[in-house]
């Protein structure tokens, strides 16, 4: 009798292990790093949902061609979603600069992400659209590793003992 978890599929709570590159209007933007895949867990929105959907069921050693329409990726571009806001209002430690991301709390007190689109005299304007935003995606990805997850990993919704970019942390000190 076997009772172990199948592990031989891409599906919904496991620690999938994925090899990546990223065209965008033929041009390659965005690559996993050499023996650095990315690692996620499949069915938590970790990834962007086209592409989630497009790798289910794949197995280790399987390569796909993805691609992935701007609506299943980062939506469409919006025109409206600009905001210009009295500079007086920033914080005085934020650049002005244009091209900046900065994070901006909304009326609920979610954090929003934008970019600086123009700094004038006295105002700031924000694009709250993602860069990739009314893009169309192509991927190119490899399953390399195929894991359960750990009940503290499904709770925590994060894949412990990554590498960490120097400017994050850890919510809970498992990762490095
Ligand atoms: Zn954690």
């Amino acid at each position: 009798l076997n009772n172990s978890i199948e592990l031989d599929k891409v599906r919904k709570d496991l620690v999938v292990s994925m090899d990546y590159e990223l065209t965008v209007d033929g041009e390659m933007i965005d690559s996993s790093e050499e023996n650095d895949p990315l690692e996620f867990i499949q069915g938590h929105e970790h990834i962007i949902p086209g592409l989630e959907k497009a790798i289910e069921g794949m197995t280790v050693g399987e390569s796909k061609e993805v691609f992935v329409k701007a609506e299943d990726a980062y939506g469409a571009f919006d025109a409206e979603n600009f905001v210009e806001i009295p500079k007086s209002e920033f914080p005085e430690e934020i650049p002005l600069e244009v091209g900046i991301e900065i994070g901006i709390e909304d009326e609920n007190g979610e954090e929003q992400s934008a970019f600086i689109e123009e700094v004038t005299l006295d105002s700031v304007t924000l694009n709250f659209n993602h860069p990739l935003a009314g893009k169309d995606l192509n991927f190119k990805v490899k399953i390399v590793g195929i894991r359960e997850a750990t009940a503290e990993e499904l709770e925590h919704d994060h894949v412990h003992g990554q590498e960490l970019e120097d400017d994050k942390d850890c919510c809970c000190g498992d990762c490095k």
